[in-house]
């Protein structure tokens, strides 16, 4: 069964190709070629299930499977901010590191160097039109700092529970083992061992 992703993020793609190395996975971009899928939903499951279903009905093959990933960081100390505009916290199109300068700055204006945060991912899955949805969660804390050049997004500032480091520093094996995607992932592939 082919495994098409929808999803555009270098990050994620290489992400979920790892955790899915028996797998026939590509990205919808070398299927179908570049969409624009506006995200208007005010939960990763909503952006979730918009992407999965947005790739879905262009592909219109009931012989593949449609997985998306809509996930994010959330700081309690910020009202969960930015949640599901991880992406786009300083603005459309910002890059990682824009958004990371952003989310130190509001520790800066909160006189912390630290506090707790974590990540969710919601994964949806299309098959024959039907749509299925599983969450997880990585906890730690985010730091005023960028250290790391490892992983993507937030993690050079993301230091997980139980470790003293960031997701930047640390293997990509210890990532791998604890993060909210390759958690999510696991429910999913239940859910598609059940429906396959
Ligand atoms: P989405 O593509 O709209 O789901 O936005 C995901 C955004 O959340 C990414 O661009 C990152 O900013 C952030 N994010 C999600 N997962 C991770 C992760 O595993 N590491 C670091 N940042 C992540």
């Amino acid at each position: 069964m082919k495994i098409v992703l929808a999803t555009s993020n270098k990050g994620k793609i290489e992400e979920f190709k790892k955790l899915m190395p028996n797998d026939d996975v590509c990205a919808f971009e070398t299927l179908i070629g570049k969409i624009d899928i506006e995200e208007t939903g005010t939960t990763f499951k909503e952006n979730a299930v918009i992407k999965a279903k947005a790739v879905y009905d262009k592909i219109a093959d009931e012989k593949v499977v449609v997985i998306s990933d809509d996930s994010g960081i959330s700081v309690p100390l910020f009202n969960n901010e930015p949640g599901v505009y991880s992406a786009r916290y300083a603005g459309k199109d910002a890059t990682d590191c824009a958004n990371n300068e952003k989310l130190i700055s509001k520790l800066n204006a909160h006189n912390v160097t630290t506090t707790k945060a974590f990540y969710t991912a919601c994964i949806a899955m299309v098959y024959k039109n039907e749509v299925y949805t599983v969450h997880g969660w990585m906890y730690g804390r985010v730091i005023d700092k960028c250290i790391g050049s490892k992983g993507f997004g937030y993690d050079p500032m993301f230091i997980p529970d139980g470790f003293e480091q960031t997701l930047g520093e640390l293997d990509s094996e210890v990532k791998k083992a604890l993060s909210h995607r390759s958690r999510a992932l696991k429910l999913a592939k239940k859910v598609l061992d059940v429906i396959l």
